[in-house]
């Protein structure tokens, strides 16, 4: 087995944000800025919401936070964001989600200006990662991309991954993940198969991809019998277990096995936040 070491690549790029941004304060006098927005309490946003907040600190990127009560009504929030939008010193805005209590998150994340939607939700920016021909087009328009899947790309990429004439496996099709990342793999020349709960013959297909992109939420749900010899595994999940974090992937069940993947903690979800400066700093080039 071959690690996809996320936290390095992590590293290294946000290391060139920085320094981006650290050019950016001495020819302008200016840095980009992310509001964070977190409704009630729930432990793990709050944890989510604190790692955002010191990774803006450390790539000199400011960071103004509005935490709102668990009962906040859709109207204080899109009033907020209302307020934000109109915020010069705010390039990016982030809505953490859950949304608690039901609330709708789709009109909320609608009332973000889409030049400052860093998490690339708004319909408007994901109608343009769907309408790209290709990645050059992508990266030529600075379309504002959601965190994760950008960063499963990044990691690819940064690992010499061959992305284009492969066959390529999403298990989850959700807005946030799979969605998105089909239109991003389909930009780099895969052949895309989108897998969710009602898809039959998951482990054939599976054993037939080149590349697996498992974000399902249940953790050792890929276990040996999906993977060949030689597959590419990125894991997405992020599953709390009394023994700490896990992925989707049965780990020490394919631990032996002669495959590249990246590990839980410490591969796709350090590329998320990193991917979230970057389109902060993206959002802040874009406005000027
Ligand atoms: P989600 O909205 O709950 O979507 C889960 C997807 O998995 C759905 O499309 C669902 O299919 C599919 N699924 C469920 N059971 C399945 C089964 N037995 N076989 C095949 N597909 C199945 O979740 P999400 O927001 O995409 O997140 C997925 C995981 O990634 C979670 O663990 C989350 O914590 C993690 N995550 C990690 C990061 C990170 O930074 N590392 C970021 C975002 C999310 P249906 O559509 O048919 O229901």
């Amino acid at each position: 087995m071959k690690l996809i070491d996320g936290t390095k690549i992590s590293n290294d790029k946000r290391a060139e944000i920085k320094e981006k941004v650290a050019l950016l304060k001495q020819q302008t006098g200016k840095v980009p800025g992310l509001a964070t927005i977190l409704v009630g309490k729930d432990p793990a946003s709050q944890i989510y919401i604190k790692s955002k907040i010191i990774a803006c600190k450390n790539a000199g990127i400011k960071s103004f936070h509005h935490n709102l009560n668990d009962n906040a009504s859709q109207e204080n929030i899109i009033a907020l964001i209302k307020e934000l939008n109109e915020n010069p010193n705010v390039d990016g805005i982030l809505l953490q989600l859950p949304l608690p209590n039901n609330k709708n998150a789709y009109d909320c994340i609608n009332a973000i200006s889409p030049s400052k939607d860093v998490d690339g939700l708004h319909p408007f920016n994901a109608g343009l990662l769907t309408l790209s021909k290709n990645w050059d087009e992508i990266i030529k328009k600075n379309i504002l991309i959601s965190c994760t899947p950008l960063g499963v790309i990044h990691l690819l990429q940064k690992s010499n991954v061959t992305i284009e004439g492969k066959t390529a496996i999403i298990i989850g099709r959700s807005n946030l993940v799979g969605k998105p990342l089909s239109m991003l793999l389909l930009a780099n020349n895969a052949t895309v198969i989108m897998a969710h709960s009602k898809t039959k013959n998951l482990k054939e297909l599976c054993k037939a991809a080149d590349i697996i992109i498992v974000a399902v939420g249940k953790q050792k749900f890929l276990n040996k019998e999906f993977i060949k010899k030689g597959v590419v595994v990125i894991d997405v999940g992020i599953n709390r277990t009394t023994e700490g974090l896990c992925g989707d992937v049965d780990f020490d069940a394919v631990k032996d096995m002669e495959v590249e993947i990246t590990p839980v903690p410490g591969g796709v979800g350090p590329m998320t936040i990193t991917m979230l400066l970057s389109n902060t700093l993206k959002a802040f080039n874009n406005q000027r």
